[in-house]
């Protein structure tokens, strides 16, 4: 029996398309021919399992090699096999509709992943680094006769009659000229290590050395030699495959290891696992925060059925929790098709609020039933959380219940909880509760004494996300504002409405306010006298906590509010009326002393805030050094 054929495709050309469109992916290959050897393999243990095969299976493996001489590399398995009737069936008519329709639809795509699956293009993906491509099969089925298939990358095939005596395929390309770099052991090694690392079935690779105890020597040390043993590339049993409840903690740390061998350990995780509505299993780590660096770099893997198919899990992981390690395995996620599709897709849409939901599930029961450790990981948890309550509503809904703040002294309460924990002394006139916080405790360190000396709390916002969390939760709490605790003179901060009698007449505080101005000299800063009392700093110099946050946020980013350009600075300085300095500026008698006096406090007041430098600071430094020589 030999007989000649054409691949029935609409046009002759299919192979050179493949070829050129696939460029950029061409590694991809082999990931389609050992998945299909595992495919085979899987095949026949179920056949065998449900009693309609009746051979031996063993413990097969898929075997990958290659023959630098030949220049050929070998995908075989002993997997279901296939008669000739099935190769005409399955491999010659390609499963794609037309390949006109093909090359209209892909002409721009540089995707090849994103083709590959559309149009079952599988196995030709071998054309892509081979110009001649073999089958030979023997299907299990019983009296099937042995099959060859040989394709030269044109629309021609030949099928004969085969030899092979056992069961199983075995795929060989003839590598072409550009893909020589797949004749080199450690690119294969390279490529199986990234796609086929937790395939189900034993995939070897060669062999490899291994150093093993050989008795003693004279001196009773220890002898080695050195064996060979087959190359397992795989580990055929991942933990996510199994039941959490055959786990331990161990186990979830060696995995975390195995997938990012560099890493310190995480700190918790949650092992995922659905079957309904979607397929979807997995387990995702929440890491150690370090730096940016290292949150680049382990990123989450995304498996279908064991195969590895990309770590770009944008779209199927909610946005805030791309930052979460690990892997995520589902043959319901639509991998080959195009992004737009992806994001509109049912299941995409489900897994991602099911992850949202797992997550915020998991740190709800961690707050409730370990809340002091909870509590001593919220420094990297919390980056997750408050990214994520801005981010998604239905996440909010649930994390107001376990996100946390922190005071200056190290403690922690939930929303709820610091509501009631202010109420008593922060609550202004109209009955707006004020959540006081420091984004730079050294730097802010007298107004948070001076707060404290008020009997105020102080929340400490310092990480780059707190200026949008601030914003955020002032819009959803209740009668809730947030202020930085230098936005404002501490009484004004929380506004009692407890009016204060000035010393000074109306005239000397008009008088007082032009000696400022004119000392200071500068649109930036608007001169206030007020009643303070008398042991408060005699001028403090703040900034409104509006015009801090938006600078805040145009600092990281913030999108929409660079509407006003890059922001200039302004600053409120409040003069103490009722400050005995008020009294002796008043009464100097030359008018260079008068705004010495104001130059001089106004310099001390910039300077406990670090906002003065440069020149200023410089000659505020040398006047000091003059006055103390006086
Ligand atoms: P897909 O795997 O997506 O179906 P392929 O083009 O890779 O598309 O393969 C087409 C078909 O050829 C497979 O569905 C399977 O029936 C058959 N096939 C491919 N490789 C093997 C193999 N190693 N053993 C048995 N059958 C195979």
């Amino acid at each position: 029996m030999q007989e000649k054929g054409t691949i029935s495709i609409h046009t002759e050309n299919i192979f050179p398309i493949i070829k050129k469109f696939l460029y950029s992916d061409h590694e991809i290959f082999l990931r389609e021919l050992v998945s299909n050897a595992v495919d085979a393999t899987q095949k026949i243990k179920r056949l065998a399992s449900l009693g309609e095969y009746e051979g031996k299976v063993g413990s097969p493996r898929v075997e990958v090699s290659v023959n630098k001489k030949k220049k050929t590399i070998t995908v075989s398995d002993s997997g279901i096999g296939m008669t000739a009737e099935e190769i005409k069936k399955y491999i010659n008519q390609i499963a794609f509709s037309g390949a006109t329709e093909f090359v209209e639809k892909f002409k721009d795509a540089g995707d090849a992943k994103e083709i590959i699956g559309k149009f079952g293009l599988g196995f030709y993906s071998a054309f892509m680094v081979a110009d001649k491509v073999e089958i030979d099969t023997l299907s299990y089925q019983e009296g099937a006769e042995p099959a060859k298939w040989i394709c030269d990358g044109s629309t021609e095939f030949e099928i004969m009659e085969g030899k092979r005596k056992k069961r199983g395929t075995t795929i060989v390309l003839h590598v072409n000229e550009d893909s020589e770099e797949f004749l080199e052991d450690s690119r294969i090694q390279g490529v199986l290590d990234k796609y086929a690392k937790f395939l189900p079935i034993e995939v070897k690779f060669g062999q490899k050395e291994k150093q093993i105890e050989d008795g003693e020597d004279e001196e009773g040390k220890k002898k080695y030699k050195t064996v060979k043993e087959n190359n397992i590339v795989n580990n055929t049993a991942p933990i996510w495959t199994k039941s959490p409840s055959e786990l331990t903690d161990e186990d979830y740390l060696s995995f975390y290891k195995e997938l990012y061998p560099m890493s310190e350990d995480p700190l918790f995780w949650i092992h995922l696992n659905v079957d309904y509505p979607f397929e979807l299993t997995g387990i995702l780590y929440f890491p150690k925060i370090k730096n940016d660096f290292e949150m680049q770099k382990n990123k989450i893997q995304l498996y279908s059925r064991q195969v590895f198919i990309t770590d770009e899990v944008k779209d199927v992981v909610p946005e805030f929790l791309m930052l979460l390690h690990g892997i995520i395995d589902s043959p319901d996620i639509p991998l080959n098709v195009s992004r737009s599709y992806l994001q509109s897709d049912g299941n995409v849409k489900k897994i991602n609020s099911y992850i949202t939901k797992k997550v915020a599930d998991k740190l709800g029961e961690l707050f409730k039933k370990e809340r002091e450790s909870y509590e001593s990981k919220w420094d990297d948890i919390g980056l997750f959380v408050k990214y994520g309550m801005i981010s998604e509503e239905k996440f909010y809904d649930k994390a107001k219940a376990f996100s946390l703040v922190k005071n200056t002294e190290g403690k922690c309460f939930t929303l709820d909880e610091y509501a009631a924990h202010i109420e008593t002394n922060q609550t202004d006139k109209d009955g707006n509760k004020i959540w006081l916080y420091a984004n730079d405790v050294a730097k802010q360190d007298g107004f948070i004494s001076t707060a404290a000396d008020k009997g105020y709390d102080v929340l400490v916002f310092d990480t780059p996300i707190d200026s949008h969390f601030i914003n955020h939760m002032e819009m959803k709490l209740e009668k809730t504002q947030i202020k930085r605790v230098d936005a404002d003179n501490v009484d004004k901060l929380v506004d009692k409405d407890e009016k204060k009698e000035l010393v000074i007449s109306d005239q000397e505080k008009e008088s007082l306010k032009g000696i400022f101005d004119k000392a200071i000299g500068s649109q930036t800063y608007t001169v206030a006298v007020e009643p303070l009392a008398p042991e408060d700093a005699p001028v403090s110099v703040t900034m409104p906590e509006f015009m801090r946050r938006m600078k805040d946020m145009q600092a990281t980013g913030g999108g929409g509010f660079n509407m006003f350009g890059a922001m200039p600075d302004n600053y409120n300085v409040t003069v103490n009326g009722n400050h005995k300095l008020a009294d002796k500026i008043l009464k100097s008698e030359a008018e260079d002393a008068k705004e010495g006096l104001a130059k001089q406090a106004f310099d001390l007041a910039l300077l406990s805030q670090g906002l003065l430098d440069g020149k200023d600071l410089t000659e505020f430094i040398k006047r000091s050094t003059e006055i103390l020589g006086e």
